[in-house]
């Protein structure tokens, strides 16, 4: 199984984890939610893509995943890794192994799980195959 370091090693920083996320969410590129136009500018402060275009703000619903996070995106990563082969396997780390790991507290491990269901299990999928591929 995936190590938290190996994340670490392939994604030493935010930045790393930011350019592999916006890859995964647009693979051709960002483009507006509204009108499909390309002049995107992200607002950090409301934490949404704004459309010079169409002047309008967008969200894509995938972003909400790590909205305001505090944990380091690596240790998401490595969560969603888990979270997506320990589905069909029978030797599944249980939650305190992970918050262990992780060196967190176990609701926040609880509530990082809560987060993965309230978004596109396909997407969950697919991203957790990315960093897998990239990480080996
Ligand atoms: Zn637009």
């Amino acid at each position: 199984m995936l190590t938290l370091q190996q994340v670490y090693d392939r994604f030493p920083t935010d930045r790393s984890c930011q350019h592999c996320l916006n890859q995964s969410l647009w693979p051709k590129g960002i483009f507006c939610a509204h009108c499909n136009q390309t002049l995107i500018h992200w607002y950090p402060s409301k934490n949404c893509f704004y459309c010079n275009h169409c002047r309008r703000y967008f969200r894509p619903r995938q972003t909400t995943l790590f909205h305001r996070t505090r944990i380091p995106l690596q240790k998401w990563f490595w969560l969603i890794a888990v979270y997506h082969h320990s589905k069909n396997s029978k030797r599944a780390l249980s939650t305190r192994k992970i918050a262990e790991l992780l060196e967190l507290n176990k609701n926040t491990v609880l509530r990082m799980f809560r987060c993965f269901r309230r978004v596109e299990a396909e997407w969950v999928q697919s991203f957790a195959d990315e960093i897998c591929r990239n990480v080996k």
